[in-house]
């Protein structure tokens, strides 16, 4: 009875800015996004924490602390 009333979602392709692509469902055919799950800061958040715990393991060793 009350047709488009709910949001056209269609097959979208999203492009990010470090040239990841991936599809999803949006009312927009293109959506382009200037960070993904691929370039996310969370995912290069972590890789520096895991560097910044070797460090802390040198220093650890430099001291002998354990
Ligand atoms: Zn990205």
């Amino acid at each position: 009875m009350k047709e488009g009333i709910h949001p056209d979602f269609k097959e979208c392709t999203v492009t990010c800015a470090c040239g990841n692509t991936f599809v999803t469902k949006s009312i927009k055919p293109e959506i382009r996004l200037e960070v993904c799950s691929a370039c996310h800061p969370f995912f290069t958040g972590q890789q520096k924490f895991i560097n910044r715990g070797g460090r802390v393991e040198k220093f650890k060793t430099k001291y002998h602390i354990e």
